[in-house]
């Protein structure tokens, strides 16, 4: 796992440095229970990559967590991308494949990420 600190407007509107684990061999990103939303920090994480490394994703392993070794349970679906999440820690797995397709889902509903949100304040903001 490489530890990557990217960028996260918590719901209060402060902006942290939040810390995401990145598998460095399938590229897939795990967040712990607390770290924040799961969109948002996938987004963010892709965006602050100045590279886009090769994920795999292999559809029979099922993962565990790098936590606690507990095997991750399939649980839930957002905006079309499939998450594991760890029972013990609650900790979220989210595979290459599928943090792109998280990442890069546009719809009205969603909440932007802190980049995309910071550029519309700019772009409103009367001159
Ligand atoms: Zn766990």
């Amino acid at each position: 796992m490489d530890t990557r600190r990217v960028p996260y407007e918590e719901v209060n509107g402060d902006k942290v440095l939040v810390e995401v684990d990145v598998c460095s061999q399938c590229a897939g990103l795990w967040l712990d229970a607390d770290d924040g939303d799961v969109r948002a920090l996938t987004r963010s994480t892709l965006e602050e990559e100045t590279d886009s490394p090769e994920g795999t994703e292999d559809e029979e392993a099922r993962p565990t967590c790098p936590r606690d070794e507990s095997y991750l349970d399939l649980d839930f679906t957002v905006k079309g991308a499939t998450l594991f999440r760890c029972e013990t820690c609650h900790g979220t797995f989210v595979s290459r494949p599928q943090a792109e397709r998280l990442a890069h889902t546009n719809s009205g509903e969603i909440d932007l990420g802190p980049a995309l949100r910071m550029m519309k304040a700019k772009n409103s903001r009367r001159t």
